[in-house]
């Protein structure tokens, strides 16, 4: 039996990882149009371990995120790769945000996260003696991690199994055939055709496409948004000891503008969430034609914009100007002033938006006879990686 799997972010090399230590006597390959392992979404995060508190219950994110959070803090434990449970408080600063946080609070004990607890004025205070607020709900599990370590790490295994991890090639047709399926694949050297008896497609920000090539269904597809972050001043990482958020909108699957500290000590404040004119565009000007057209040309993307146009308008001008980030995280940390942030860097969240221009907020498999195609890996997949790899390695015939 002959497994490919499509993508070496930390969910392709998960479930390859999975697959030899499972099915031993079997081969798998990963196939990585990139030269590197972690190129994408899964190099460019905030590093956070999300303990599980904002997740609808019963949801696949609600179950193989608390799962994940602990087969990862084992597995950065036994390869000595940093887990610091540095703790988070999501900040309420208003009655709107208080009346959302208590929902926050009821999901996160349905979640069975461990120790969360609901903080006042005074509370807060202590946990984090600059941040403001009415209320804040404390995760003190909550952690920060070095995903393209760990993803390093899990490709070393694939290879020690005896796996192969193919970099540079990339998969540009697939075929199913009356067992198993035909891939065409580009490298430096040329075009060679692979087969397989069964490919796993962990495409991130080009699922949608692996998965058409296949006949996968039409949605969801994957619509890209790039998150920029600022750094806090090395002289101002001070005025935060941990992770700070402030009560997400529901009506959005991201989280805000946040203060993050990184395992490194830096301090990074954001994403914001901007919608992206190339899949792998990570800055304002890269446009990339085919990109922006399918995300214009999808339905869900027009539904979506007619809705949330004003939202995109704020995020486009906060992208423009950092004071637009300073604002959002003076709400609940007024010390910071304009002096105190520098531009960083940015990441492209693939995010799945359906034909109705609903968002997918949760995880979505698809089986596709022998491929089994994530369609939809957004935060907390990094979290959650070796638990959906537990669950995609479960599934397969
Ligand atoms: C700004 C940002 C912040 C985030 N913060 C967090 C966080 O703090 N915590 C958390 O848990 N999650 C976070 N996430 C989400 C998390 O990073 C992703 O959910 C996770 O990395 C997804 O992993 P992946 O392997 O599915 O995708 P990716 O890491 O994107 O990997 C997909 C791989 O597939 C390859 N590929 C695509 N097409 C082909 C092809 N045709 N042939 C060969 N290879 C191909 C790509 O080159 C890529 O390397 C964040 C994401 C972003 C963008």
């Amino acid at each position: 039996m002959e497994t490919i799997v499509i993508g070496a972010g930390i969910v392709g090399l998960a479930v390859a990882r999975r697959l030899t230590q499972v099915r031993p006597g079997e081969r798998v390959t990963v196939l990585e149009k990139e030269t590197e392992v972690a190129a994408h979404q899964t190099g460019h995060n905030s590093g956070v371990v999300h303990s599980g508190v904002y997740y609808q219950p019963g949801s696949l994110k609600a179950r193989l995120c608390r799962r994940g959070v602990g087969l990862l803090r084992e597995y950065t434990q036994e390869k000595g790769i940093t887990y610091d449970e540095v703790g988070k408080v999501v900040v309420a600063v208003d009655a709107t945000d208080e009346e959302r946080l208590a929902e926050v609070h009821r999901r996160a004990v349905a979640g069975g996260v461990p120790r969360v607890e609901m903080l006042g004025p005074d509370g807060l205070r202590d946990v984090e003696p600059h941040v403001r607020g009415r209320a804040a709900l404390r995760s003190p599990t909550t952690a920060v991690t070095d995903f393209p370590a760990v993803t390093r790490a899990l490709a070393d295994d694939v290879a020690a199994a005896g796996g192969g991890v193919r970099l540079g090639h990339e998969v540009v047709a697939m075929r199913p055939l009356r067992s198993g399926v035909e891939i065409l694949v580009e490298h430096e050297g040329g075009t060679v055709r692979l087969a397989a008896d069964r490919v796993v497609v962990c495409g991130g920000l080009h699922a949608d496409r692996l998965a058409a090539m296949v006949g996968g269904g039409e949605g969801p597809r994957i619509v890209p948004f790039r998150g920029e972050y600022h750094l806090l001043a090395p002289e101002r990482t001070h005025l935060v000891k941990g992770l700070v958020y402030p009560v997400p909108d529901p009506r959005y699957p991201f989280l805000g503008v946040h203060l993050t500290r990184r395992v490194d000590g830096t301090v990074d404040v954001g994403p914001n969430a901007v919608l992206a004119t190339a899949r792998e565009g990570y800055r304002l000007r890269d446009v990339d034609a085919r990109d922006l057209w399918q995300t214009l040309a999808w339905p869900g993307t027009r539904a979506l914009a007619g809705e949330h146009w004003r939202t995109g308008v704020a995020e486009v001008l906060g992208s423009l100007s950092s004071r637009r980030f300073l604002r959002a995280a003076q709400r609940y940390l007024p010390e910071l002033g304009e002096g105190d942030l520098r531009r960083g860097g940015a990441g492209v969240r693939a995010q799945a938006l359906a034909r109705d221009g609903s968002l997918v907020d949760d995880f979505v498999i698809e089986d596709i006879g022998p491929v089994t195609a994530v369609r939809n890996a957004p935060s907390p997949a990094a979290t959650s990686a070796l638990a959906i790899a537990e669950e995609i390695v479960a599934r397969l015939p």
